[in-house]
């Protein structure tokens, strides 16, 4: 399961979540990045009451677990595969 950027749509980019962060670096604790892919979403965990940064950050990325060793789910999948090979 992976998600492209959402170009085009008239709706929000991953560029503009990035411009949000540069802006507020401290809503970057309730980001993962992915140390495989690089891609970065926020924690499924965040709670609703971050408030503003909750909004934002739900309306410019999407969620991002990092199941192990700070890999998505994905990552880990092709890892194995990997090493199944
Ligand atoms: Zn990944």
């Amino acid at each position: 399961m992976s998600r492209e950027p959402r170009h085009g749509s008239g709706s929000w980019t991953i560029r503009d979540g990035n411009e949000y962060l540069k802006e507020y670096p401290r809503a970057t604790r309730w980001m993962n990045q992915c140390l495989g892919c690089q891609r970065i979403g926020y924690k499924p965990d965040m709670p609703i009451g971050v408030g503003k940064y909750f909004h934002a950050l739900r309306k410019y990325f999407d969620p991002m677990t990092l199941v192990e060793n700070g890999l998505c789910e994905d990552c880990l999948q092709a890892m194995h595969q990997v090493q199944e090979d």
